[in-house]
């Protein structure tokens, strides 16, 4: 037996084997205890300056972030993952702003007042898009394999519009799907999705006064200003919009139908869809601006035969840049979110390069733009991908860290989804940390509203950091109200910006768990897989099965 090692381990060239004994070496601990303090908080400084004017897209601020972070990338020795040997990957950006008109072809040939009734928008990249087809009452507008669920189970949508329900059935009944717990299916870009994937032409959501559902006059405010994304070449689906109510009701009661029965009829498994006998034709002419902005990716190559797969550890380097004053101060500096993030993925980066630790895949650091926008860098990262997305093992956000002081435990949305939450675990443990879930979290679908997400919708598992909740010497409750006064004092406000009691204590304890976790992800035999009930298997499986276009 050690006889025949030997001689495996004699006929091995000699390059090999250092690159065997180095990939012995990498651990956890040492990255871990790589992670400097200094670095972090210099970084945090620098990005949180009122030099970088609040770090909006296509400002002189946000650029200088984005030449910031790869320079730190180059001094580091990263090598670039963005577009044709560089550290950037562009982010194209089309805005449009909508100006519809609706008609809807029912016996009494109701019209329907913008805003009042309804808002509309195009999903076109062009400055007028008609549309007429008929409408077909499709429930949630749901088609969820893993709770046995479809919507459009044998129906034919195209050239159709289809009036959906936002929210999914469990919140109304918990014995179905997650209960009070929303999942993707209840988000109203979900269902957007699902129409576009079943080929229809456009969407109407029909808008309640459920607990999850923003209300009209939010509908109102944000659908009918300038709508900001990610230009992507256009698919069948030519407009969406919200109906407000009782406009349904009313257009429903033309048809010959009612909607709150139909409605009941909807949250009950095996629910049929049904068309309204009437037609809705509508113009949407919109204004349209172009603009574009950049994420910023190094890597650190990894050894061995998975070193063409790779770890994403990302946080969003934008902000609101300079806007209207508040108390005096017109920079929204936004320390918090995200230069803090943005500081630690770039303490991440110089700890596993300081640590001299090798890890199996590739580590892929990134500085995701235009966050604050509608996730529109990680958006285009996965519409335009630098990279392949079937080598993607797991992307790890960081979104806001722990400014407040040490915890004995700690979070990550996510952890309730993939095998990654198991991983996070271990490396927690490592730490001396417990993991905790904020349950106001899961039911405000805080997962669906950072980079990590439009990365779990393209199939690739992931995790966005979260502060834990019970602090060290510090009174119960101390975590909470901390959250509670970041809400309702600094978020998304000029006075988001480094303040003289913010220590670093926790977050330097939440970065070594994420060291810990990239170390051991990047080592594992092989990717995280999605849980078998998160709504992001059948995506996980398509993805690692290449039968999605990676074009979006
Ligand atoms: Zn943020």
């Amino acid at each position: 037996m050690r006889h025949s090692i030997l001689v495996l381990l004699l006929s091995l060239p000699t390059c090999q084997l250092a690159a065997q004994q180095q990939q012995a070496k990498a651990s956890g601990a040492q990255v871990a205890r790589a992670v400097d303090s200094l670095a972090l908080r210099a970084h945090l400084e620098f990005l949180a300056d009122d030099l970088l004017e609040g770090r909006r897209p296509g400002t002189r601020g946000g650029e200088v972030a984005a030449k910031y972070i790869a320079s730190q990338f180059q001094r580091l020795g990263l090598k670039p993952a963005g577009d044709s040997g560089t550290y950037f990957h562009q982010v194209p950006i089309i805005t449009l702003t909508p100006n519809p008109v609706v008609r809807v072809g029912t016996a009494s040939g109701s019209e329907l007042t913008y805003r009042t009734d309804y808002v509309l928008w195009s999903l076109r990249n062009e400055p007028t898009t008609n549309v007429s087809g008929e409408l077909v009452f499709v429930g949630y507008g749901i088609n969820a394999p893993e709770y046995q669920w479809n919507d459009y189970q044998d129906l034919d949508v195209k050239n159709k519009i289809v009036v959906a329900l936002v929210n999914d059935p469990g919140l109304r009944d918990s014995s179905i799907f997650r209960g009070p717990i929303l999942t993707y299916y209840g988000r109203w870009t979900y269902k957007i999705e699902e129409a576009q994937r079943q080929g229809a032409a456009g969407i109407l959501l029909v808008h309640t006064t459920e607990s999850a559902t923003y209300p009209w006059t939010t509908v109102q405010s944000s659908w009918t200003g300038p709508q900001v994304r990610v230009e992507k070449p256009p698919t069948s689906l030519l407009v969406a919009g919200w109906l407000n109510y009782e406009a349904a009701t009313r257009l429903f009661r033309e048809a010959g139908q009612d909607l709150s029965r139909l409605e009941q009829q909807a949250h009950q498994k095996g629910f049929r869809a049904v068309p309204l006998g009437s037609q809705l034709q509508a113009t949407v002419r919109s204004t349209i601006q172009r603009s574009r902005t950049n994420n910023v990716l190094g890597r650190i190559p990894g050894q061995g035969r998975l070193a063409e797969e790779m770890v994403l550890i990302g946080g969003h380097y934008d902000h609101f840049g300079i806007g209207a004053p508040v108390k005096g101060d017109s920079i929204y500096n936004g320390a918090e979110d995200n230069a803090s993030g943005t500081a630690a993925v770039l303490a991440a980066a110089e700890a596993f390069v300081r640590s001299g630790a090798r890890v199996g895949r590739s580590l892929v650091f990134i500085g995701f733009a235009a966050e604050e926008s509608g996730l529109l860098g990680s958006e285009a990262l996965v519409a335009r991908p630098p990279f392949s997305l079937r080598q993607v093992a797991a992307a790890l956000n960081m979104d806001g860290m722990n400014l407040y002081g040490r915890t004995a435990d700690i979070g990550a949305l996510g952890t309730d989804q993939s095998s990654l939450g198991p991983t996070f675990r271990q490396a927690a443990t490592a730490e001396g940390l417990k993991v905790t879930t904020d349950p106001d979290d899961l039911k405000r679908g805080y997962f669906f509203r950072s980079d990590h997400f439009p990365l779990a919708r393209a199939g690739i598992p992931g995790l966005s950091l979260q502060a834990g909740m019970s602090y060290v010497d510090r009174p119960a409750g101390y975590g909470r109200q901390k959250k509670d006064e970041y809400i309702a004092q600094r978020y998304h406000q000029p006075s988001d910006e480094v303040l003289p009691w913010f220590t670093l204590d926790g977050a330097i304890q939440q970065l070594r768990v994420i060291v810990r976790s990239a170390v051991a992800v990047a080592n594992a035999r092989s990717q995280p897989v999605w849980n078998e009930t998160s709504e992001f298997r059948t995506a996980g499986e398509e993805r690692r099965a290449g039968r999605k276009s990676e074009e979006g």
